[in-house]
Order: C-alpha cells, then structure tokens, then sequence
C-alpha cells in the first residue's frame, strides 16, 4: 500500500526555491517560489507514514497529515485538498506562515532521524494554491438557513474561521471590525514577503460569497456598547486580538522616531496595499536612508528588520537581550534576515536614547545568561562595564503586546478578564462571563500563532452551535 510513500532515504529533502536574495530586497513580494506538480509529489512521498504522527500531534488544528501527503503523492490532489481543508479554514496562509520548524515539521520522525523533514508546509500551501487555480473552492451553499444570528467582533483569523463554520450550519453571521479592511493582523501586520495581501482578500471575498456580512470601520465601544449589540444577535463572539504595544521606559525614550512596531508595519503594509499614508511619504515612518535599530527578538521584530531592508534602509540592527538560541521568534525567519543583510546583537539590551529632539543614538548594555527566572528562561544579567553606542536615525520597538482594557474598550464593565487583562473564558466552551458571549484567539490565549486563532475561532464556533441549539430548544418549552 505504502510504495510510493516512504521515500526519505532516497529522495533528499527539498523545499521550493526561494527568490535570490538581491532581488527579492528590491521587492515586497513573497520570497519562496511555488512547487511544481511532480516536486510536490516528491516531496510527499518522502513522508515515513507513522502509525502515530506526532505532525499531527503538533498540529494545533490536528491536521491529518499522512493522508493529504499520501493523496498527494498518488496525484489524487483534488482528495488532498478536501481532506486538507476539512480541518484548515485557511490552510494556504498556515502553510505559508505557521512557524512549522517548532509545530509539525519540528516532529517529524524522519526529521528526528536524522533525513530532513517532510516539508509540510510548503505541500500544505501547494495543495490548496493548486484548488485554487483548479476552482475546486467555491463559496459556502447553506443548504437550509436558521433565522438565529451570531455577532462576530473581529475579522482576524479566530473571528472568520468562527464565522465560516457558523455559517456552513446555516447562521446568519455579521463580523464586526474597526479597520477598513477584513483580516487583521494578517492584513495590518504581517508582511507582503511572508503573506501577500491577495491570499487574503481571496478569502475574505469567498466568505462574503458565502452569505456572510462584514461590517467594517465599525469599532464595538465606540459605536455601540456591547449589551447593545447584545440585543442585536442570539450570541457573540469577541476575537478582537492584542494590540497594546509593550513599552521600554528609558532615558531618552520621550525622542521622536522611536515607533512601536504595529505603527511602522501598517503602514507599510498599507502603502503596499494602494493607499495613501502621509507618515510614510513625508519620510517619518520610511526606513530609506536611515539607521535603523529594532529592539525585540519575536516574529514582530524580524518582520521589522526585513521591511526595513525593502525600504532601502542604510543599515538594520536587531538588539536582543538573550541569544539565538533564546529566540522566540522562528528560526526561519532569522535565517532569512541574516541572508537579507540583517545585523544580529545578540545579548544586548538598550540602555538609554539619546539625541536632541530625535534620536541619534541608542547605548546599549552586554549581557549575559544567568539562572532560568519564572517562565523557565535564562534570566539576562547586565554585564558590568560593557556600554556601547549605535547610530540610529529609527528604532523601533517589538516588545510584544498586551490586551488593551477590554472592559472598557468594549463598553461592558461587567467583562470578567484574567490578571493580564485577556478575556476570561470558561475552558471547555470559551464562553465568557456574560451568557451567550464567548471569546477566542490572541484575546483568550495572548499574543499567539494564526493556527491558534483558527483552531480557537472553530472551537468556539463548536460552543456556540451549542448554545444555539439549547436556547430554541428551552424557547421551545416556553412556548
Ligand atoms: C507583526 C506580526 C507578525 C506575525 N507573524 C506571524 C507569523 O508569521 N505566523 C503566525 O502564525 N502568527 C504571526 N503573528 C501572530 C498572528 O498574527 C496572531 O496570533 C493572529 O492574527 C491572532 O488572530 P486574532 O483573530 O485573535 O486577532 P487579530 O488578527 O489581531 O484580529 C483582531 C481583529 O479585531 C479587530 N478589533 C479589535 N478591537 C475591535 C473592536 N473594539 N471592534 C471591532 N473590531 C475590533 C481588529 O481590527 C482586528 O481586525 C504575527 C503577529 C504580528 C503582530
Ligand atoms: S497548520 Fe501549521 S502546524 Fe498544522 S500542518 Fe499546517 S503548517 Fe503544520
């Protein structure tokens, strides 16, 4: 059964070309190319067929993996597509974006021995680009519509995959957002060169095919208070991400051009979307030129360091105060933003800004590792004596992010949320305090992966079917 699969000793392992790298610095587009037909039918048959794959383990979406690799290598690619996204609402972004050296591909068994990984997300991304162009996916057909409506507060990824399983059960389903543009962070934050903007839009427009409303530059708080909207809908889902910055308290930190990241990435991401943004034409938010220093070690960072490159900056700086190994950012990306030109000051924490008016500089500390601290990390220790000066015309802060006050944000005091502010939900069913509002992705968990909103986003559209169900019922008895 198994003879076109288990191929890893003789088949090396290959991912898709990437751009060289001096041309993809000139542009915004996505870096890797895409597989051809047979590389991708290789490449699957390399795929050992464990009888416990723990890529499907560390799938959060618990993907079946073996199989779509196994259709995949039969040629069976409209199977594979099917099986694919049966778990997946979005398996071309995940297979584009997922950090897969630390989730699936990190487990593969034949990784582990020693052969190199299946490389799972590239194949992922073949298999529905390749139903894409085949117009193997077509709107949701609602088969018999409910009258019941569900209110969706955030277009990111939890809020639309909540809203597409919604919908396929037949529930009018309204997402709210207080952007221009449906997506979230996938819109705003991400950049073109790891998820160009059409992906999306693709999307967000099939959805909208499929019966779903989308209510944008509508912010929950502002325009309505959610008991309000409360009264609009049979039950609600918050998804509404986090988006406070973290912020570096320092001497000289009040400078200009000292950014948080989301400011500097929207509005690239914008400019590359067509639209007009006077901070980056007047120079302000626009790296070309300009030493930049990004402080921070995460996704967000490299996705700093790497737009600055494409803006033609003089020269990019990523300061981390603990080493690569500590990285919380994956693995790949570093790789790619060394290729690009990026500097890497490992151990290296900023001291003080200085400058008149602007920044001109940032003095910075060495460090060192000490013992692990509460998260189980090796606490950074500053190293006595070990001052050192950088030119910068731009830095840019990727500390993270925490919830806003979203008691007050949402115009609902009675909002339970946990010590760090994200929404307290119960575990099981991700509903909140408030019977009939539930919560899901960066909002519930914290500053997270797009596969976590997915796979929150369907669970909690799992509760919410539930609760749906239950509420005609007791009307039912009512009556
Ligand atoms: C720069 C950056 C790079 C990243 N790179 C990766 C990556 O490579 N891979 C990966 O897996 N993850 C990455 N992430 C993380 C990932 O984007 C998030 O985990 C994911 O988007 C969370 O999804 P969400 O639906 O919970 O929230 P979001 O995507 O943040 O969406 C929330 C939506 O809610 C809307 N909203 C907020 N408040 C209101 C309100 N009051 N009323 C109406 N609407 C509201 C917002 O406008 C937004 O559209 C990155 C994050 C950042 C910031
Ligand atoms: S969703 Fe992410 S973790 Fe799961 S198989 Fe795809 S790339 Fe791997």
């Amino acid at each position: 059964m198994n003879e076109k699969m288990l191929k890893f000793v003789k088949i090396e392992q290959q991912n898709p070309q990437k751009r060289a790298v001096d041309k993809r610095k000139e542009d915004f587009n996505e870096i890797y190319k895409e597989f051809i037909n047979e590389k991708a039918k290789e490449q699957s048959s390399r795929c050992s067929q464990c009888g416990v794959p723990f890529c499907q383990i560390h799938c959060p979406l618990s993907n079946n993996i073996p199989d779509w690799l196994k259709l995949t290598a039969e040629g069976r690619l409209e199977e594979a597509y099917h099986l694919s996204q049966s778990t997946n609402n979005m398996p071309e972004v995940c297979g584009r974006i997922c950090p897969q050296d630390r989730l699936c591909e990190g487990n593969c068994v034949i990784e582990q021995s020693g052969h190199g990984t299946v490389t799972i997300g590239s194949i992922e991304k073949y298999i529905t680009e390749n139903a894409w162009e085949n117009g193997w996916i077509k709107p949701l057909k609602i088969l018999t519509n409910k009258n019941q409506s569900v209110g969706i507060i955030g277009a990111g990824p939890a809020g639309l995959a909540c809203a597409e399983e919604l919908r396929k059960k037949g529930y009018q389903i309204t997402v709210y957002d207080r952007y221009d543009r449906p997506g979230g962070l996938l819109i705003y934050g991400i950049p073109n060169f790891k998820l160009e903007k059409h992906v999306v839009e693709r999307r967000t427009k099939l959805l909208k095919r499929g019966g779903i409303k989308f209510v944008q530059n509508f912010e929950v708080g502002k325009k309505i208070k959610l008991q309000d909207l409360r009264k609009k809908h049979d039950a609600l889902l918050i998804a509404t991400g986090v988006y406070k910055a973290r912020e570096i308290i320092l001497p000289g930190s009040h400078l200009k051009n000292i950014f948080p990241a989301m400011e500097f990435l929207t509005a690239s991401n914008r400019k590359g979307l067509g639209d007009d943004v006077k901070s980056f034409d007047d120079g302000t938010l626009n790296a070309k030129d300009k030493n930049v220093i990004v402080i921070g070690g995460g996704d967000t960072a490299m996705d700093c360091v790497r737009t600055s490159i494409r803006q033609d900056a003089k020269s990019v700086k990523c300061l981390y105060r603990r080493d690569r190994q500590n990285m919380p950012g994956s693995a790949r990306e570093v790789f790619n933003a060394e290729d690009e030109g990026v500097e890497f000051l490992w151990l290296s924490n900023p001291k003080e800004f200085k400058g008149i008016n602007k920044v001109q500089s940032l003095i910075a500390n060495k460090m060192k590792l000490g013992e692990p601290d509460d998260s189980g990390r090796n606490k950074p220790i500053i190293q006595k004596g070990s001052e050192f000066e950088l030119k910068a015309d731009i830095v840019i802060k990727a500390l993270g992010f925490d919830p806003e006050e979203m008691p007050k944000l949402l115009g609902e005091r009675e909002l339970e949320v946990t010590k760090w502010g994200t929404i307290k939900t119960n575990f099981d069913t991700l509903e909140t305090n408030i019977p009939g509002v539930f919560a899901a992705g960066d909002i519930v968990r914290g500053a997270s992966l797009v596969v976590w909103a997915i796979k929150d986003g369907r669970d909690a559209a799992t509760s919410i079917g539930k609760f749906l169900e239950n509420k005609i019922k007791k009307e039912q008895k009512v009556a």
